[in-house]
């Protein structure tokens, strides 16, 4: 019934156990410059950090292919960078990171259209269904340029409230919470299974 495209993985942990790994793809979206590859390289470098080892894996791409560990359950976010400029109608994840630059009002109003195509695109696929949303994270990157602030806290967390979103800041120059974001998107991705699943 459900047709999601779903890549469930066993591994053998570094003790023996065999586990299965969910692998779930995650669009990171935004306007260029706003910090998109960034944040991945951060990413790369998490405190959640699993311990999939790759070399057992032919089809995965290491470059973008994040493991996480998160509640005792390892989980593979395979993360799609997309600058909005290129961006097609219907590409269809397990989450969407929006991304914009709290120093640049432009990159905000783009994300905010961007999160509005996805959540018509969504609608239309729904129509009798019971309206569940795929989680999107809104993130105003840059927090460390406090001087250069031009799109203020309660706007972004305002409009993200409306649209359904989640919402933090992020600064990847100085790796604020970027853990948290990274955490977070798996975090919703789970919760969003568990409500399809019911
Ligand atoms: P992308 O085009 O969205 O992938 O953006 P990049 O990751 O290439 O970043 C664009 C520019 O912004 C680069 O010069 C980064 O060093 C800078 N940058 C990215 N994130 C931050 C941040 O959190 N704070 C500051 N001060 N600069 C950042």
């Amino acid at each position: 019934e459900d047709d999601d495209e779903q890549l469930v993985e066993r591994i053998q942990t570094e003790d023996g156990r065999v586990q299965d790994v969910h692998v779930y793809q995650v669009y990171l979206l935004g306007m260029s410059g706003t910090g998109k590859c960034s944040l991945m390289r951060q990413f790369k470098s998490t405190e959640y950090r699993g311990i999939y080892d790759y070399s057992s894996s032919l089809d995965d791409d290491p470059d973008n292919t994040v493991p996480i560990m998160l509640d005792g359950i390892e989980s593979r976010l395979h993360i799609i960078t997309i600058d909005v400029e290129q961006i097609k109608t219907s590409v269809t994840g397990d989450a969407y990171i929006v991304v914009y630059s709290i120093t640049d009002r432009q990159s905000f109003q783009t994300a905010l259209q961007l999160i509005k195509n996805i959540r018509d695109t969504e609608s239309f696929h729904n129509q009798s269904s019971i309206k569940r949303h795929i989680p999107i994270i809104l993130v105003g990157n840059k927090s460390d340029l406090v001087r250069k602030r031009s799109v203020t806290k309660e706007t972004a967390r305002h409009a993200a409230l409306k649209a359904n979103c989640k919402f933090v800041e992020t600064s990847a120059a100085i790796n604020d919470k970027v853990d948290d974001l990274l955490a977070g998107t798996l975090k919703q991705i789970r919760i969003n299974e568990q409500i399809r699943n019911e």
